[in-house]
């Protein structure tokens, strides 16, 4: 197996990411809301991954990382363990490349996942998520077949690609005072951190996690990485219990402040997207503009950028958001 250093990521991988990226990720559009803007005093600019390749940034960090296996990795292919977006992102990435992916996923994930992951070229392993360990499962199955485990955000290479997403806002959108981004593991907020660090230090970078998950929180204001059991919120992206050994000093260093927002807030921010702006978010990807609306931080008078990350959401539990 082909060892992968764990090396910091600089803005030299970001810009190196961006040109891989070019022309195989989509460049998502930037989108304005006046009712947006009235609401929160400030002029909020919304930087849509939601209409990404798969829908959601992580297409971005897959691909990044995809891009650099040497001849033999890829020939060996990628393995991941993932219920969510990093599966599809990763088994698109794979198909683009040209090599073999397994996805380890609890068997009782949604069927819709499973099949677009299929769908993507993949091959589905499942397991018991009650009585079997998935990290001991895919370390197995990577071990027999010699294919290289990608993680969903402590990685490099994963963090160089989602930066591109607040490159591309920050490249958009001159003279932003804020950028909030939405929390799980940290890959996204890590990069975005990288990426306005070079790009416009003036921007103060606002982290957001769900009330019951906030260990990024914690850690930012204990400085060291707490940990926490599984958080029940409807915002699955983010169900991590911690921070990344990669991710947890970036944002340690470079974010302003680590702020919250409940499971009701993220409703009505789902709402807020279909009604007025008419595009469907999945819970996660509201968590940044629940967090601009509930006032954690005074935003008025601002330019505050927004970044959406996905929109993938099963629609029988997404009308039930709506009809709530
Ligand atoms: C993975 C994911 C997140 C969390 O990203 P991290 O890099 O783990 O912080 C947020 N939103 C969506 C839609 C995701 O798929």
């Amino acid at each position: 197996m082909t060892m992968t250093r764990l090396a910091v990521p600089t803005f030299d991988d970001l810009n190196a990411a961006a040109r891989r990226l070019e022309g195989i990720a989509h460049r998502t559009p930037v989108l304005r809301s006046t009712s947006a803007d009235e609401s929160t005093g400030a002029q909020v600019f919304f930087k849509c991954e939601n209409l990404q390749r798969t829908g959601a940034f992580k297409f971005r960090g897959a691909y990044n990382t995809l891009a650099q296996f040497t001849p033999e990795q890829r020939e060996r292919g990628v393995l991941a363990f993932s219920a969510g977006n990093h599966a599809q992102a990763i088994a698109l990435s794979a198909r683009l490349l040209d090599m073999p992916a397994v996805i380890v996923m609890p068997e009782d994930a949604p069927a819709t996942k499973m099949a677009a992951t299929r769908e993507y070229g993949a091959q589905v392993v499942t397991y018991n998520r009650y009585t079997e360990d998935r990290e001991a499962i895919s370390r197995r199955l990577a071990q027999e077949r010699g294919m290289t485990l990608v993680p969903p955000f402590d990685h490099p290479h994963v963090i160089a690609g989602q930066g591109t997403a607040a490159m591309e806002l920050l490249e958009d959108v001159p003279g932003l005072d804020y950028l909030f981004v939405c929390v799980g593991g940290g890959g996204l907020l890590a990069g975005s951190t990288l990426a306005a660090q070079a790009m416009a230090p003036g921007c103060r970078l606002v982290g957001v996690e769900p009330e019951a998950g906030n260990d990024g929180q914690q850690s930012f204001k204990a400085g060291h990485i707490v940990q926490i059991p599984t958080p029940h919120t409807i915002a699955d992206g983010a169900q991590t219990q911690a921070l990344g050994q990669l991710t947890f000093p970036i944002i340690a260093e470079g974010v302003e402040d680590m702020v919250t927002a409940t499971d009701e807030q993220l409703v009505q921010a789902l709402r807020f997207f279909a009604e007025r702006m008419k595009i469907v978010v999945e819970p996660t990807g509201a968590l940044a503009f629940a967090g601009v609306r509930n006032g954690s931080v005074d935003v008025r008078g601002k330019r505050v950028g927004v970044l959406i990350s996905g929109g993938n959401v099963d629609l029988p539990r997404y009308a039930r958001f709506l009809a709530e």
